[in-house]
This record gives C-alpha cells, structure tokens and sequence, in this order.
C-alpha cells in the first residue's frame, strides 16, 4: 500500500495534487511520502515485534537528510556503506548505537570515522579489512564491534547485478575462512568479534532464500560452536512494481521468526527498498511526442540520469498520467516512455499502453523511492532533480533542483590553458 492514489482522475500523494506541486516545483522532481515511508518501517517492526529486532534502514536506497531523519525520529537505526553515507547519517541525528557500516572497501579514513562516531558494527567483509580496523582501533585506543559477514552461497530469483550472496560475487566471506577468522579472535586484541552478517541480494520476492540462508549460518554457528550474540540478516525484502507477488512483512516474519526465535540472538535487519521504494514517485513532463514509422515515443524531461533502473537492471516502473483525461480510455495507446539523453538505453518504460499525451502533461514513474535519486547523476550535464517530501498537508522541497553552477562546483581550467 502507498498514499499516491486517484480522486477525481487526479493523482494525488496523501492530500496533495501531484498537479499542484508540479506548479511550483520545476519537473522533473522526485516526490516522497512520510506516511507510506513510516508505514512501511513500522509494518517491519509489528511483524517482528515479538524479537524487536535493531531495524537499520539502508541509506543507499534512499539517502535524503529529510528522509533519514524522519525514520531516525520514529527510531530506525541506520545501514551505511560508505564514509559519505556516515556523515549524511550523523546530520540526520543518528543514534551511533544504531548504525552498521556493510561495504568491501572500507578505506582507513572512513573507518577511523566511523570508530570516532561510535557505531554499533562494522559487517566486514574481507580478513584485510579485519586487519585495518584492528590498525585503527589500537591507533585510536578503542576497542570496536564486528561482525563478520557471511556469503552463505544460496540463490535468490533476481536480477544478477543484484545478487549478493551467492559464491563469486565479491560480497561477505565463505564459511571456510569465517571459521578461520573466529578461531584466530584473538590475533585481533582491539575488535569484539560479536555478530555474523549476511545480506543475499534485492527485490526477493518469497521467504525462501532467506531462511536457507539463515539456516546454513546458525547450523554452521552450530557446528563450529561459535560464540556470537547477534545475528544481522540483511536486506533485500522486494516490493511490487507491477504484478509481483511480493510477501508481506507478516509472511517474511512467519517463514524466518521462529528460526529467529530459536537462536536466542539480538536481531539486526537492514530493509531499504521495502521502506523506500514505493514511498516515492518519480514526476515528469512530456516535452515532445514523436511519431515514427515503427514507434511513437513520448519524450520526457527526466532520463536514465535522474532513474536508472530500467536502463541497468531492465526494471519495471508503472508509469501514468498525474491528470487523466476525459476521453483517455479511447485514445489510449502504446508508447515508449524515452527521455532526452543520447543514449538508446535511455528510456523509462518501453511499450506503455497510455491515454493520449500531448507536450506539458505530465507523468508519474511509479516505485522511485528507492534507488532512484541515489544513483542519479549528472550525465549529459543534466542538473540533477529536485526531492519534495509531503508531510501530513504540506509538501517541502527537501532538496533543490541543481543549478548549472552545481554542475561545475570544484572544477577549474589550469593556467597554462588560459
Ligand atoms: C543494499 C543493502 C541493503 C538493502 O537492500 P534492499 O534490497 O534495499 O532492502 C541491506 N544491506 C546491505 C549490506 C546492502 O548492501
């Protein structure tokens, strides 16, 4: 469920027309709700309420301060990878108790950071990375929290560039060298070995892969008498874009709880899209339409720049008018949603079936709260889009569009070429 719904054949999210914003907001912008973003976290934390699990929403799904913040203030703890995703979670108000730091290449830098700020984990993911907190926690002092993730090699149905937990992707550690790492604790005096971590991929539709790969660790756990006291089972709780048939947050729990349960430890999940992703819409305008002998192709003022999930994972975003018109069910027709990047992969949804369009209507991409602003870029020097948040009855530009001179910002001719 979502708050972007139709009265009246206008598109609204919660109590406000799309239309209306898009009358002071410059298009293409990207448009949260607080409610369905609060919903969600919360519909995560009643299924699992009877562990009450450390919920750390993933910051890569969907990084706005405003957004962050609003979850923090409902108590969410924080899934950061990166040095520049820490400070983003440390404007927001973090509870460093409350953050885990996932990522192959942790740098010496964003480590030391992280240890001065005091977050809860670290999930590492190789023994040098081991070795270069142990180097930063005896430089700082500190004695610091890890745990040690896990590829615990199963297979979740979803796109590859996806998958995470599955042998040879560069995620986690194999059981092999885990064990390895737990029997020689002690060659690391400064660092808590406290939790094992997996995290198999995005957008997994059934409960399955999870609790095979839930499984597989606490046997290994089990097998190998390993002494830890939480277990962090990631993210990757997949949303409906179309016709999925995605579970619940109350089936997730029904499959994976009571193995959950029996292993007596403290509870870490990591959801991002499931929070996010359809907590926003992507809104657009039609610059021109274009007929051509095979195809007629809607050309929109938004790009792979702003979204890029359909060009790099083929992915499904329902896209549709924010006003429909009277006569839309007789003029409806099949189109390519393409936007203004000269590329052939730029398009946003290919063979639409659509109410006739015409230049300066506009339209809602579907499901872009979660990877959509965050993997934006400024490809063909396009400013990147504005994020506006609704907030009971108001909406809020939670960060501007760019400018042109944000697009130059840091850069410099040198001399010799004056
Ligand atoms: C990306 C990521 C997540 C969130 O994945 P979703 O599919 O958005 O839930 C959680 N944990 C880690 C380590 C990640 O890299």
């Amino acid at each position: 469920m979502h708050e972007f719904t139709f009265k009246n054949n206008q598109l609204y999210c919660e109590n406000i027309r799309v239309s209306e914003i898009a009358k002071k907001v410059p298009t293409p912008f990207y448009l949260y709700s607080y409610k369905t973003l609060i919903d969600h976290y919360r519909k995560i934390k009643t299924a699992f309420r009877e562990i009450k699990p450390l919920i750390c929403f993933s910051v890569k799904s969907n990084s706005n301060l405003a957004v962050l913040r609003a979850l923090v203030k409902n108590g969410a703890g924080l899934d950061i990878v990166s040095g520049g995703e820490l400070y983003r979670a440390r404007l927001a108000g973090a509870d460093p108790k409350k953050i885990v730091y996932a990522g192959v290449g942790k740098k010496s830098d964003e480590i030391k950071d992280a240890i001065k700020f005091g977050i809860l984990f670290f999930n590492v993911e190789s023994e040098e990375e081991l070795g270069e907190i142990q180097k930063a926690a005896a430089s700082l002092n500190k004695k610091v929290n890890v745990a040690i993730r896990i590829n615990p090699d199963v297979i979740p149905r979803t796109h590859a560039y996806i998958t995470t937990g599955k042998g040879g992707t560069k995620f986690g550690l194999d059981f092999e060298t885990v064990h390895k790492i737990f029997n020689w604790r002690w060659r690391y005096p400064n660092i808590n070995i406290r939790g094992v971590h997996i995290h198999i991929g995005s957008q997994i539709l059934d409960a399955a892969p999870f609790e095979k790969a839930i499984k597989k660790v606490l046997d290994f756990l089990k097998e190998y008498k390993i002494e830890i006291d939480y277990l962090n089972i990631g993210g990757g709780l997949g949303i409906i874009y179309s016709i999925e048939n995605a579970q619940t947050a109350n089936n997730f729990a029904k499959s994976v709880l009571p193995l959950l349960k029996k292993s007596g430890f403290k509870i870490i999940m990591e959801p991002g899209r499931f929070i996010s992703g359809n907590s926003g819409i992507l809104v657009t305008r039609v610059v021109y339409t274009k007929m051509t002998p095979r195809k007629k192709f809607l050309i929109v003022d938004s790009a792979m720049s702003d979204l890029i999930r359909p060009s790099l994972y083929e992915a499904y975003h329902k896209i549709i008018p924010v006003v429909v018109k009277e006569d839309s069910s007789e003029t409806s027709e099949t189109v390519d949603v393409v936007g203004p990047i000269c590329e052939s992969g730029d398009f946003l949804g290919k063979s639409r079936f659509l109410p006739r369009m015409v230049k300066g209507d506009l339209l809602a991409v579907m499901g872009a709260g979660a990877y959509g602003f965050t993997m934006s870029s400024n490809y063909n020097a396009r400013p990147r889009a504005a994020e506006v948040l609704v907030i009971k009855n108001k909406f809020y530009v939670v960060r501007r569009p760019e400018t042109y001179s944000d697009l130059v910002r840091g850069e410099t001719i040198p001399s010799v070429l004056k």
